[in-house]
């Protein structure tokens, strides 16, 4: 096969060469086109011409068969697909798959829903005639092994399903906007299904169901497509780098499988589910030339059945041999994707009982065929890759289209032909899934009735609604165990200890009425056991690299009660499904003062949006009314009418007691800022999420970019906030204020003209998306801070801010050992009294990713160094440890008292230290911790903590007073993929009390 010189063959030669004998198990088809078909001469021929080299291609794509009325992709692209050059716009591939339709009894095309855009998305069947005739029944059968509940869990009624169901095989193209070529490959494998009558075809068309959503990133495609018509329109010069994919995020769409707040996961799962399909196969472009990193690496996730541990491992091997036998390099199955997190769109599939599996072939980011130098890890050869890529080629999209499709259709070939045992055990994961309580356990989780974070709580019901998990409510009140958490050993018994004392009785736990019961005997507990449950992810596992989030528990991350209740009585409590948590909120009581308890819920801040014509006050301290204590921070209600306010709340979540006289209490009003929104044009993608929330919350804000600072003439007085959420990459304050270097190139727009009609989409443009803040933009901001604003930061934006002397005190320093991968630590509250904090109990729960570790000084320019038990020890001398030591010949010294203080306290000066010392911060300009990192040992909750100590006890959350104004930093993410909602409110504190920061700070009423 190698040896075959591709320019040396005539076409009937290269078909020869290509498609020359293998040796297959007995029985199985070969593959390879009908000799008796004809073949699309003019169209085999262009395929022959883009495939740089012959062995990037198989005889399953090295040809096309002809037809008389099925129309090929060239009607729509112009050419053949993968030809250089072409890249279709969504609409345009969906053009050709209702050709297909037209032409075709074995295509139908279905559309699936919209994008945040309002872009289509489809889902496009392709199987033989009787199948798509028989979509319903054969739906039924699916639906049925789906839910064993509905045969009451009879192998034998499953069997003879499994017997005569068409299993669905789900394939996702083109997630990942600058990852090209899925389009075309999947509009040339829907032909092939279609029209091809060799054996080896015929047999998936009449044994599978082929679902094809050919563009999952509809939004992101259309941008991307811009940009390559720009780039054509300019080949000499840089094209601008696709900063925005879909309105919201970009590479992060693909980490949405577990939050599901993106239209595209929505949809897909929708699709997924609705069809009952077996497999969710996505496909990815960003390493040579397959990797089928279904099987990847460790640790797996520790929620998936053995059984889809053994799936992976079987057609991941089977599809490395089958195409390193048709003598195509670079095709492996092993590598560095670790199966943690399920927050990848095919991990879709893994938690609701199918089979998940991910291609990243090779993409050139477009459809430019250029010579491809890969680095010396990505051509060394492995134990798991003995046929590496080639350390340098020539690379196409018809290449990357040939490996799309050959890895595709060896795939549904092997799947088809072990579709009894495939539906078997999807049966099989779907009854496992429902005897989880008799099993490994959990038997439910319980979230209370009672729960003071009601709206909260309803943010995540409704996650888990997403999910298609069913949702009870008790209909009375009821008790179950809790088990006895086991001491740690002693080496030796206590003195007086007696052995062998009875352990300890297990522990109850009451619910009230109403509370939420999510049963584990249900088809999809596996995913709502994942997301509710804690992770741990051991420092010394032999994966050092994780490949994304190590945690997500999502009770944490939502700040609500979630119980792990393993006590199986919890199963027989009298329940009603519920469909949508309980509306709770409204009105109750008598007067015309109201009050809502503060408990650090989003919903507060819509709330204040919505009502914009009321008064609201914030209480600062607790106080007491109507024989109840409110917490502080509890929002205070003028002028609103009480029918308003009662349909509010409702839709809000939230409850106000009206009450009959104004509480004598300390207040200020809560006012609704006017907020810039404050991007680079180096990364929108983390950002993306902040916006995502805030549109949800209804939250108003100026969105811009660094660029459009320096010409607003006056920022403070457009403008109460500027949020600057982080940006990405540990982006460099130097990054920020300088962009790209405008000396060395072409400028790089990011508008929308008639060559590129989506870029700017309802985001931002630029004519030149290369320079940054700079120095009139950093001047800008500190007059507006200086001037009385609110700057907002975290993470590297807060480190931006630290570089260009806003934040007196604060310093940073460098991580050493820490290794803490998107994991959930414990905070600590430092100072509850800040209006940041209203709402906040004493821990709270927070995101990190290695969060920059912040100390805090009274003197510019002073770094602190941690007190640890060297420092403070006693010199040799006489005496014990405690006593003090003694001089000879003199009276005992006067030792003065050596002020100490905790980390995340702001030391107070020594007598010497204010001696003539100008560098000393006024008590009420130096820095407030809000939160500080809980102590090493308490620090993590979930996932990865490595090397904690070196964060521990620092601050958290800081109010660094500026000026007239603050700047609020975050080392924490309080922002991240809709998971992070116990954190929201940090920020929402912020921005309604943004004129009020400083209530309640000790050193300010001095
Ligand atoms: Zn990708």
């Amino acid at each position: 096969m190698r040896q075959c010189h591709w320019s040396k063959f005539a076409l009937l030669g290269f078909l020869v060469c290509c498609t020359g004998s293998f040796a297959f198990a007995d029985g199985e088809t070969q593959p390879g086109r009908d000799a008796k078909q004809p073949v699309d001469e003019a169209y085999t021929a262009k395929i022959r011409k883009y495939t740089t080299q012959p062995y990037f291609a198989s005889p399953l794509v090295d040809y096309l068969p002809a037809s008389k009325n099925v129309p090929t992709p060239e009607v729509v692209l112009g050419d053949v697909a993968g030809a250089p050059g072409i890249l279709p716009y969504a609409e345009e591939v969906y053009k050709y798959m209702r050709l297909l339709e037209k032409a075709t009894p074995r295509v139908k095309v279905f559309s699936i829903g919209t994008t945040e855009e309002g872009r289509e998305m489809i889902a496009v069947a392709v199987s033989s005639e009787t199948n798509l005739k028989n979509l319903e029944q054969n739906h039924e059968r699916l639906a049925k092994l789906a839910d064993p509940r509905t045969i009451h869990l009879e192998d034998a009624e499953a069997d003879k399903l499994v017997a005569q169901a068409v299993p669905v095989y789900y394939i996702t193209g083109t997630i990942h906007s600058p990852e090209t070529g899925a389009p075309t490959a999947l509009m040339e494998l829907a032909y092939r299904l279609a029209v091809d009558e060799s054996p080896y075809i015929r047999e998936i068309r009449d044994g599978v169901i082929t679902l094809i959503t050919p563009v999952v990133e509809v939004d992101g495609r259309d941008r991307m497509v811009d940009i390559y018509k720009w780039h054509l329109a300019h080949p000499k010069e840089f094209y601008p780098p696709l900063i925005y994919w879909g309105k919201y995020v970009a590479h992060d769409n693909n980490r949405d499988a577990m939050a599901m707040t993106l239209k595209l996961t929505q949809n897909v799962l929708n699709t997924y589910l609705g069809w009952d399909a077996q497999v969710l196969h996505d496909l990815h472009e960003s390493v040579p030339y397959l990797y089928d990193n279904t099987v990847g690496d460790g640790p797996y996730n520790a929620w998936v059945d053995p059984i889809l541990v053994d799936e992976w491992q079987m057609i991941g091997s089977r599809n490395v041999a089958d195409l390193t036998r048709f003598g195509m390099p670079g095709v492996f199955t092993h590598g560095n994707f670790d199966t943690w997190s399920p927050g990848y769109l095919m991990f879709l599939a893994a938690m609701h009982n199918g089979i998940s599996r991910l291609y990243e072939t090779f993409g050139n980011g477009g459809a430019d065929t250029r010579e491809r130098t890969l680095e010396p890890e990505e051509y060394a050869r492995t134990w798991y890759k003995p046929n590496p890529p080639l350390p340098k080629t020539l690379w196409s999209q018809r290449n990357n289209n040939n490996y799309e499709e050959t890895g595709l259709l060896t795939s549904l070939h092997y799947f088809n032909e072990n579709k009894r045992l495939f539906l078997k055990n999807f049966y099989l994961k779907s009854k496992r899934s429902i005897e989880k309580p008799s099993t490994e356990g959990p038997a439910a989780y319980v979230l209370p009735g009672n729960d003071p974070r009601a709206s909260l709580q309803a943010d995540l019901l409704r996650v888990l609604l997403k999910q298609h998990v069913e949702i009870s409510r008790a209909t009375t009140a009821f008790q179950v165990s809790l088990p006895v958490k086991k001491e740690k050993k002693k080496a030796k018994p206590a003195e007086g200890e007696e052995k062998g004392k009875t352990p300890p009785a297990p522990t109850t736990r009451d619910f009230v009425a109403g509370s939420y019961i999510i049963r584990m005997d249900q088809p999809y507990s596996r995913v709502a056991d994942a997301l509710l449950d804690y992770q741990y992810w051991s420092p010394k596992d032999p994966q050092t690299t994780p490949y994304d989030d190590t945690a997500w528990t999502f009770g944490e991350m939502f700040g609500v009660e979630v119980t792990r209740v393993v006590d199986s009585k919890v199963l027989s409590v009298p329940m009603e499904r519920v469909t949508e948590p309980r509306p709770a909120g409204g009105v109750s009581g008598e007067g015309t003062i109201f009050a809502i308890e503060n408990h650090a819920e989003p919903a507060l801040a819509t709330l204040r949006y919505r009502l914009k014509d009321a008064s609201i006050d914030a209480a600062e301290e607790g106080f007491e009314a109507g024989g109840y204590k409110y917490p502080r921070g509890t929002f205070l209600l003028k002028g609103v009418e009480r029918a308003e306010l009662d349909a509010t709340t409702r839709s809000l979540n939230l409850h106000a007691t009206a009450l009959a006289a104004a509480p004598i209490v300390k207040t200020h009003p809560l006012r609704a800022p006017r907020i810039a929104f404050l991007h680079t044009w180096i990364n929108t993608q983390d950002e993306g999420w902040w916006r995502l929330a805030l549109d949800e919350l209804q939250i108003p804000y100026d969105y811009m970019s660094t660029q459009a600072i320096a010409p607003i003439p006056d920022l403070k007085a457009k403008y109460d906030v500027i949020l600057f959420p982080p940006i990405g990459w540990n982006s460099s304050a130097a990054t920020i204020i300088e962009g790209l270097p405008t000396a060395w190139g072409n400028p790089l727009p990011w508008l929308n003209t008639p060559l590129t009609p989506n870029l700017a989409g309802k985001n931002d443009s630029t004519p030149d998306m290369r320079p940054g803040l700079g120095w009139d933009g950093v001047a800008k901001l500190q007059e507006f801070v200086k001037n009385g604003g609110v700057l907002l930061t975290a993470a590297d934006t807060s480190q931006f801010a630290l570089s260009i002397d806003l934040t007196n005190g604060v310093s940073t320093s460098p991580a050493d050992k820490m290794k803490i991968v998107g994991a959930i630590v414990g905070t600590r509250m430092v100072d509850g009294a800040s209006p940041i904090a209203y709402g906040y109990e004493e821990k709270v729960s927070a995101y990190c990713e290695n969060g920059p570790i912040f100390s805090v000084n009274s003197m510019l320019g002073a770094r602190r160094r941690r007190l640890g038990p060297e420092g403070g020890a006693r010199p040799t001398g006489r005496g014990s440890k405690d006593d003090p030591d003694f001089v000879v010949g003199r009276i005992a010294d006067q030792i003065p008292d050596q002020p100490e203080h905790e980390l995340w306290e702001v030391p107070v000066p020594t007598d010497e230290q204010l001696h003539n010392n100008p560098r000393v911060i006024p008590p009420n300009a130096r820095p407030r911790v809000i939160l500080r990192y809980a102590d090493e040992k308490d620090l993590p909750i979930s996932g990865l903590v490595d090397g904690g100590k070196e964060i521990a006890q620092h601050p958290a959350v800081l109010d660094v007073p500026s000026g007239q104004g603050h700047v609020v930093l975050f080392s924490i993410n309080p922002v991240y993929r809709g998971e992070t909602e116990n954190t929201y409110a940090l920020v929402l504190n912020t921005l309604l009390n943004y004129d009020s920061l400083s209530v309640g700070r000790k050193d300010a009423e001095k």
